[in-house]
């Protein structure tokens, strides 16, 4: 087992991380930005390392800082949490080149799942369905036109290198197409390495549900269930949940099972997440993260197992710790992301908390770094805490949930608390009878 990990994050994952060491006895080492010097996770790790100034590219992407902190602190594993450089394939390859663990998948899996173009097609010599699209690249109108007239209008144009939502653009006919596929290109090109872009057919009203794996050293490649993550906004999670109320045992056992055949056939190690669409009762592909997910507490709490610890557990060599028969899906889980942005119009508030006060009391989990008279700073991702609940039954969790989001105070800034709130009882929500369009309308966004 490893002595000591640098935790390469911030924020809640990186105190998330941070917690997981401590409990498998292993010493941390939290890097932070001059921005951060006040941070939660620098507070609580045992040792800390500044690695630059506030923007994150002179920072939380430096890579030679970042390397030179875990080789003067000693450290001999790096968990790179989720963003940043999660799932950067140099990063891991250098960071494995000095000797020390990446704690995560094989460059080459990494760089393989990071080109979705890649992913589908590896998906599809794995036997797992994808969304019916363009075989790979499409490199011009001439050529998006003639694929979007053979799979049919409504089509999505998606950039390869993407995330976060970005660099997707619809058309509904011919007409928008021009438009949106110089959009996405535009989109691509600006936030992503590449400008290269590919056509998708676009469901109306599908699911997200995603599945958590585990794969270790020694070939076992376990699943625990699934995660609905239907209820965005801009294509980006606000509210998720274990098991998915659109989805039967049989249902889970099956794709559950194909998910696992293929990752084993590549050799995949360390946590994933294949992400679906689900539409009228078909799957459908459309990306693997291969890294930790934000979302992962409601498997945590729904399996009783801690994923990070697992991830830990398998970069030093040791096997998954309970195998697929073990698996238990207890109960439901809720999470909601807690952003501070005005709950109207998402606009950032980013300011100093005068008030805290977390929820508590059984089935209740609050992951994040705030604390009262912490300036947040305007720098980062604007998400600054994930309540989770667990409930026996999801009508427990949801009663759960609501008494949760009363009790919780963030005083000082504008946050997404009382959209929370509304959710939790909108009739659409409580029935689980929701789509990936579902919030969007809620909210009144256009969609
Ligand atoms: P990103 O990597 O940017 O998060 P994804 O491919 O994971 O992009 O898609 C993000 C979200 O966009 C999905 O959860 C879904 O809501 C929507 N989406 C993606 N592909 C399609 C599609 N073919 N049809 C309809 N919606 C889609």
């Amino acid at each position: 087992m490893f002595e000591k990990v640098l935790i390469a994050n911030r924020g809640e994952i990186a105190l998330r991380i941070n917690r997981a060491c401590r409990e498998l006895g292993i010493a941390t080492v939290a890097v932070h930005s001059t921005a951060d010097a006040d941070a939660m996770h620098v507070r609580l790790a045992d040792e800390s390392v500044c690695i630059g100034p506030p923007p994150a590219r002179e920072s939380y992407l430096n890579i030679p800082s970042i390397l030179s902190a875990a080789i003067i602190t000693g450290a001999d594993a790096i968990h790179p949490g989720y963003g940043f450089l999660s799932e950067n394939a140099d990063f891991a390859a250098m960071v494995e080149e000095h000797g020390i663990t990446f704690i995560g998948p094989s460059p080459d899996h990494i760089r393989m799942m990071g080109d979705k173009i890649a992913a589908k097609k590896a998906a599809v010599g794995l036997g797992i369905p994808v969304v019916p699209g363009s075989d790979g690249p499409v490199s011009d109108l001439a050529a998006a036109e003639q694929v979007a007239e053979s799979i049919g209008y409504p089509v999505l144009i998606k950039a390869a290198g993407g995330g976060g939502g970005k660099g997707m653009k619809v058309a509904h006919d011919r007409a928008q197409l021009g438009e949106a596929y110089r959009l996405a290109r535009g989109e691509a090109g600006a936030n992503f390495s590449s400008d290269v872009v590919y056509l998708e057919k676009y469901l109306g009203h599908p699911r997200h549900i995603e599945f958590q794996i585990l794969a270790d050293s020694h070939g076992n490649v376990i699943h625990l269930g699934e995660r609905d993550c239907s209820l965005q906004r801009f294509h980006q999670k606000l509210v998720e949940e274990s098991p998915s109320p659109a989805l039967n045992a049989d249902q889970r056992a099956a794709l559950g099972a194909t998910v696992c055949n293929g990752l084993k056939k590549i050799g995949y190690r360390n946590a994933g997440t294949l992400e679906f669409l689900y539409e009228d009762g078909e799957f459908y592909f459309i990306e693997m993260n291969t890294r930790l997910q934000v979302e992962h507490p409601v498997t945590e709490m729904v399996c009783g197992l801690d994923i990070v610890r697992e991830q830990i557990r398998i970069a030093s060599g040791a096997p998954i710790s309970i195998q697929q028969d073990q698996v238990r899906m207890n109960g439901h889980a809720i999470e909601c992301r807690i952003t501070a942005e005005n709950p109207e119009t998402f606009r950032p508030s980013p300011g100093r908390i005068t008030e805290y006060h977390t929820p508590g009391g059984l089935g209740v989990r609050v992951d994040s770094a705030l604390y009262s008279g912490y300036r947040i700073p305007s720098q980062y991702d604007s998400m600054v805490a994930k309540l989770i609940v667990h409930g026996q039954t999801r009508n427990e969790c949801l009663m759960r949930l609501r008494r949760a989001l009363d009790e919780y105070v963030i005083g000082g800034i504008e946050t997404t608390l009382p959209l929370h709130r509304k959710i939790a009882q909108a009739p659409q929500f409580v029935d689980g009878a929701y789509d990936i369009h579902w919030l969007e309308r809620f909210v009144g966004l256009k969609t």
